[in-house]
């Protein structure tokens, strides 16, 4: 059997950064990063506009206060605040810290780290390497990892984490290359698996970007936090859904209707195109509905607004945000300098996730913890995002969070020793599941069952939402997910069959639509990103709660547990 003293399932910038910290903390630790793909395509390497941290390098009137407070106030008041303190604390020790480490961030003329502007930010804070931050701060996370002697697993998919007696104990995975089944045991495992968009047909994230280790911590028995609240950024490039970053309208862009007007000044006035994303992706659909949306051919009545840079000219556009403007000429034959480019919004993060205390230990329900399991970054809810996350704080949570959990793995598996496992029981029964799929007779494609799903979730369970458009959406996903006994595989081989990897992930975005959809149905207000037509209004009485959903065959079981509250009063949010 194949062992390790810590597990990390995930190889994108919280996962690495946990790893890197584990190393530091006790080098003579043995620690492994698994991950389905390689850890450098993970989604973290596609993010654009920047790292929010109170530098005050542009802006001398910031602090780790005002961050904190733009982040509960853009939360509507659901984050942890003791969460969301840590995480504004932290920021500028972590940016210094990666900077040493070699990230090449975007430099001021007297050669400090520039910082930008950013939606619902009130200070100039976002430290960027043009656009293309993700990039820049992954690979050199990625290259700690090998200077440190992490061993990585690339290409091998996860199928579900060994939990016994509320303790964790190892990781079933399966090797993509070959179809080769291992179980891996450890002191410790933590799960950085990412986020969910390709639950929705339109989105800004990656193939990958599955929430299997959401369901992977469904299927256990655990519970998941607040996974109503799906961010839809507001600009993504039309018809695709590729994120356009928020650094565009940072650095001056405008958003304009059919009829040429800066309509945002009818939603968030003093903000305008830097309002939080829940704000600005309401009022889009809005003028869209309102046929102030613009067709192909430039009529009224079509389904997207314009993101207009013209007016920024050539040296800026080039400069700093140099990656938009080539994926928007790449994709859409758009010279962004002559021209406005089409957006609408599309799905892009999860605020909600596998709830964690502040050292990133998995919770088991409200009040207790697992052993051994812990979880950070996007698939994690500690919770510092609430309803809505401000651009430019994931990928801060994920180096702040990614530290502070691979410090307290380094405490944790301190003189404990190797689970026992049954490792024969857990090989067999991968390989009946995996059999199983390729024994299959029925006439259901995947990629067909994915389509319906991910329309299905994009028109019941979208920016705006009701009772009854859910509750019939609901129900097409337990169909489909019956229908799911029906999937055919056409490949029976082992070698580099991704129609396995496809067949699994596709049960794990149904049961996390499902879950979505269930907690949706149960938040009788709008709060952030949870829009509720039926109940137009925020509802701290009965609402300022996370959810918790614990999966189980029979049905999806919702619980709450209370909000960390104390350093800022919930207030109606205007911006
Ligand atoms: C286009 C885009 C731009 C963005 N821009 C910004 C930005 O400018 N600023 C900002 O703060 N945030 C931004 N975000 C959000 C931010 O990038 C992500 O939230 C963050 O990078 C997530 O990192 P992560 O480490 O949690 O997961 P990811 O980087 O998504 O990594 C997930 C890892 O888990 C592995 N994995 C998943 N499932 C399995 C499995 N079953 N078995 C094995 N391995 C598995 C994957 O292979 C991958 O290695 C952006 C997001 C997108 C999509």
């Amino acid at each position: 059997m194949l062992e390790h003293d810590v597990i990390i399932v995930g190889g994108g910038l919280a996962g690495c950064r946990a790893a890197l910290e584990i190393a530091r903390k006790n080098p003579s630790l043995n620690v492994a990063v698994v991950a389905k793909t390689h850890p450098i395509r993970s989604h973290s390497v596609a993010a654009q506009g920047g790292i929010a941290a109170s530098m005050k390098n542009v802006d001398p009137e910031d602090s780790w206060k005002a961050h904190a407070f733009d982040t509960v106030k853009g939360s509507d008041y659901l984050a942890d605040q003791d969460a969301v303190e840590i995480l504004a604390k932290e920021a500028p020790d972590v940016i210094i810290d990666l900077e040493h480490m070699g990230v090449l961030f975007s430099r001021l003329e007297d050669g400090r780290i520039a910082q930008r502007a950013f939606g619902g930010h009130s200070h100039n804070r976002t430290c960027y390497a043009a656009d293309k931050t993700g990039h820049a701060i992954l690979h050199e996370l990625v290259n700690n990892l090998r200077r440190n002697g992490v061993h990585i697993y690339e290409e091998w998919y996860a199928i579900r984490p060994i939990l016994e007696d509320n303790q964790a104990k190892g990781l079933v995975m399966y090797h993509i290359l070959d179809g080769e089944l291992a179980v891996l045991r450890a002191k410790a495992v933590m799960f950085a698996t990412g986020g969910y968009g390709r639950v929705f047909n339109t989105t800004s994230n990656d193939y990958a970007s599955t929430g299997d280790g959401l369901a992977m911590t469904a299927m256990a028995g655990l519970p998941l936090q607040d996974m109503e609240f799906v961010q839809f950024h507001p600009t993504g490039l039309y018809p695709a859904g590729v994120l356009i970053s928020e650094a565009v309208r940072g650095e001056g862009a405008y958003l304009i209707n059919s009829e040429g007007d800066r309509f945002m000044k009818s939603y968030a006035p003093n903000q305008m195109e830097l309002a939080p994303r829940d704000i600005t992706s309401r009022a889009i659909t809005l003028e869209i509905r309102a046929g102030r949306g613009i067709n192909l051919d430039g009529s009224a009545g079509g389904p997207f607004i314009y993101l207009d840079l013209r007016h920024m000219g050539r040296e800026k556009i080039m400069s700093r945000v140099p990656f938009c403007w080539e994926e928007a000429h790449r994709l859409v034959g758009i010279d962004a300098v002559n021209e406005p480019m089409p957006v609408r919004p599309t799905a892009h993060y999860s605020m909600g996730g596998i709830p964690t205390n502040n050292d990133g230990r998995v919770l088991s329900s409200a009040d207790g913890l697992v052993d051994g399991l812990f979880a950070a970054g996007e698939s994690a809810c500690v919770s510092v995002h609430g309803g809505n996350r401000l651009g430019s704080n994931s990928l801060l949570e994920c180096v702040v969070f990614g530290r502070r959990t691979g410090a307290a793995i380094a405490d944790f598996v301190e003189g404990r020793k190797l689970p026992e496992i049954d490792e024969g029981r857990y090989i067999e029964e991968a390989r009946e599941q995996i059999q199983g799929l390729l024994d299959r007779s029925g006439n259901c494609r995947i990629g067909e069952l994915r389509q319906e799903f991910q329309d299905v979730m994009t028109q019941h369970c979208g920016v705006f939402r009701t009772q009854s458009v859910m509750s019939e959406g609901l129900e097409k996903v337990q169909q489909l997910q019956d229908r799911y006994q029906q999937v055919y595989l056409d490949d029976k081989g082992k070698l580099w069959n991704t129609e396995i990897v496809e067949a699994l992930e596709l049960r794990n975005l149904m049961l996390v639509g499902q879950i979505i959809l269930t907690g949706a149905l149960n938040r009788q207000e709008s709060r952030g990103s949870h829009s509720r037509e039926d109940f137009p209004k925020r509802d701290d009485e009965n609402f300022l709660k996370h959810t918790l959903a614990y999966y189980s065959p029979a049905g999806i079981d919702i619980a709450y547990r209370p909000v960390a509250l104390g350093m800022f009063e919930p207030k109606e949010r205007k911006y």
